[in-house]
């Protein structure tokens, strides 16, 4: 994100944070939205979505830190999520580095946390993205799951009905037949959905959908057109903080231009 945006919007969020009370973290749910930690993102022209290593690891001591002081529950991503209290940690498009440097930081302190995964990127045989060996190893590690991310990560709104059933039957029963486990969580590629997509991920036989739209969930959220709280590469532990209380919902109006 260019400088000038980022400091127009830490503004924004202490004015949101001084006019609007801080939500209790307990009351709420919030799906956090990363992407790679450690790899550059094609695309990425605001520089938001390639976590460094550092800021990374000192998020996820702070979440361990909140779980362990009883302020959050960190969860899976499943049915009733968007009824429940607690923070859910995602990952979008399968990048290697979430099992190479995410998953061992993720699981020493016994959080869970879902990725999601299109088909195409890994059988491209990119080395950004995990492999097939790579994949099966990350889902059988504990507090993992595995969701879809259509098949071929083009945006869905875009398709006409077949190929769009196409892409969202077609990568559910690819992974499913990797992993040998049910997928029935799924993200929509580049944030696109519409009712149309929305129907056919149900059809498709997904049960929770996590969308782009900034936000959090406020209990009374549809569950195939969840909203995430993108955290990016910029974000140190103050605006961290701000963004797990609240303070960035302001974006939720907004198209920032993902
Ligand atoms: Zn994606």
């Amino acid at each position: 994100m260019n400088t000038y945006k980022a400091v127009i919007g830490d503004c924004i969020s202490a004015l949101s944070k001084a006019v609007i009370p801080t939500k209790s973290l307990d009351h709420y749910c919030r799906i956090l939205m990363y992407h790679a930690v450690g790899t550059d993102v094609p695309g990425d022209i605001h520089q938001l979505y390639n976590m460094p290593l550092k800021t990374f690891r000192l998020q996820i001591e702070h979440l361990s830190r909140l779980q362990q002081s009883g302020l959050i529950c960190v969860r899976d991503l499943n049915a009733g999520v968007e009824t429940s209290s607690g923070l859910v940690i995602t990952f979008d498009d399968g990048y290697r580095d979430n099992f190479t440097a995410a998953a061992p930081i993720l699981t020493s302190y016994g959080l869970p946390f879902t990725i999601f995964v299109p088909p195409k990127l890994i059988l491209d045989g990119d080395s950004r993205y995990l492999s097939i060996v790579t994949l099966k190893e990350l889902a059988l590690l504990p507090g993992v799951t595995i969701g879809g991310h259509g098949y071929s990560h083009r945006p869905l709104t875009n398709l006409d009905d077949g190929a769009l059933a196409n892409e969202l039957r077609g990568s559910r029963a690819w992974l499913e037949d990797i992993i040998q486990k049910p997928v029935v969580t799924m993200s929509y590629p580049h944030g696109a959905v519409d009712e149309r997509v929305r129907a056919f991920a149900a059809d498709a036989g997904y049960e929770v959908a996590a969308s782009s739209n900034f936000g959090a969930l406020n209990g009374g959220c549809d569950s195939l057109w969840l909203p995430r709280t993108d955290i990016w590469a910029q974000d140190g532990l103050s605006r961290f903080k701000s963004k797990l209380a609240g303070s960035w919902d302001w974006m939720s109006h907004f198209d920032y231009g993902k």
